[in-house]
């Protein structure tokens, strides 16, 4: 471009100017022309898009249909204003971009101080945004067995977050009891059908006690592809260990999940869950999809706990993912669960053992 220009100003022109010059010039100057019809066509789209207004005061039309659009990068601006009765943006001003993570243990009772006394969160932890509709109810289910000093770490990162993101939500903290081995996936199908019972919750996060988000651009609403949140783990140098990686926090739509069949009830101990989970979502036609860039990052809580012992069936059962998916899951699970309601979470304590999910032969 430099040297076209060059050759534009400072040299008597059309003596210097070979024709395929000029044609270069041309087709260079059409390259732009198309550009910037590109541009003015995304501005276009930008500013029309249920998401984003030109003036930043008003929604426009709204089909609830944002998944379909091509998301714009930019975040609304800080003059926005909201309307009760149209849903929450999902690139809110109040998203700054980062999370102040600290990893200080704190105690449960201090944070439930904390937040009944600024904010207007109801028993178990239900919120919701009171300027505009929350665009989607979301359930975060936390799988939990003795991890005391982890929850309040969480809760004390997540709460102020979600709010920003203007979602309606609620925590259940799904405990193991009796002595198996932890079955993390069999809690998240326990939280999944109590949860229900509650509410007609339109979106689950399946959420590690440890990990805490660092961007509260990371937004914990579903979409139309199941989503992995917890893309990038600082524990990992923050490089997604293998593409098919589903562990962490994840995120389903109740219908989603329902059309899975949930989690496998079969894994006992660390381990494989999360990769059959990403294999039933794949055989019931889905996509996984993630935050993009920085948005994914995590950091985990160091564990002070010896490590849950390794699931070693878990290669075997997962060669056969697909003949079980409809055999295990939500539809062959029985449990009696015990229930406690505390400030900001239900507690959801059951005795997990294999009989609760028995599976015919396949
Ligand atoms: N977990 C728990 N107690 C345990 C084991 C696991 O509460 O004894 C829950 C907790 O939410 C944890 C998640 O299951 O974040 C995953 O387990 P873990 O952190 O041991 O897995 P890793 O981080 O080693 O993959
Ligand atoms: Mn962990």
């Amino acid at each position: 471009m430099v040297c076209l220009l060059c050759v534009l100003f400072f040299s008597p022109q059309d003596s210097f100017l070979t024709a395929n010059t000029y044609l270069f010039m041309v087709q260079a100057q059409g390259m732009m022309l198309r550009d910037n019809v590109r541009t003015i066509r995304h501005m276009i789209r930008l500013y029309t898009n249920k998401n984003s207004t030109v003036n930043g005061t008003d929604y426009p039309d709204g089909s609830n249909s944002s998944e379909y659009v091509a998301q714009p990068t930019a975040f609304l601006p800080e003059n926005f204003t909201y309307a009760v009765n149209l849903p929450c943006p999902e690139k809110l001003p109040s998203m700054k971009g980062w999370n102040h993570v600290n990893m200080t243990e704190i105690f449960m009772e201090d944070i439930m101080l904390q937040f009944s006394k600024h904010t207007d969160i109801e028993e178990a932890g239900h919120w919701k945004p009171k300027d505009c509709k929350a665009r989607w109810k979301v359930a975060i289910l936390i799988p939990f067995r003795n991890r005391h000093e982890h929850l309040p770490i969480l809760l004390h990162h997540l709460i102020p977050m979600l709010q920003r993101q203007r979602l309606q939500f609620a925590f259940y903290v799904v405990e193991q009891t009796g002595t198996h081995p932890f079955n993390r996936a069999m809690l998240f199908n326990v939280g999944f059908k109590e949860a229900m019972k509650d509410l007609d919750w339109d979106c689950f996060v399946f959420h590690d006690v440890d990990h805490i988000p660092e961007n509260d651009r990371n937004y914990y609403g579903c979409g139309q592809m199941p989503r992995h949140f917890a893309a990038k783990l600082d524990k990992y140098m923050y490089i997604l260990p293998y593409n098919e990686f589903f562990g962490g926090v994840s995120g389903l739509t109740a219908e989603q999940f329902q059309k899975i069949n949930g989690f496998p009830n079969a894994f006992w101990g660390w381990g494989g869950e999360d990769d059959d989970l990403w294999n039933r979502v794949h055989y019931a036609g889905f996509n996984v999809t993630r935050p993009e860039g920085e948005i994914g990052k995590y950091k985990s809580i160091p564990h002070h706990h010896r490590g849950e012992v390794q699931f070693l069936g878990r290669y075997k059962l997962l060669r056969y993912s697909k003949e079980r998916q409809y055999l295990d899951g939500l539809n062959n699970l029985h449990y009696t669960p015990e229930i406690t309601l505390t400030r900001l979470y239900k507690n959801i304590s059951v005795n997990l053992s294999p009989e609760l999910a028995p599976v015919t032969d396949y």
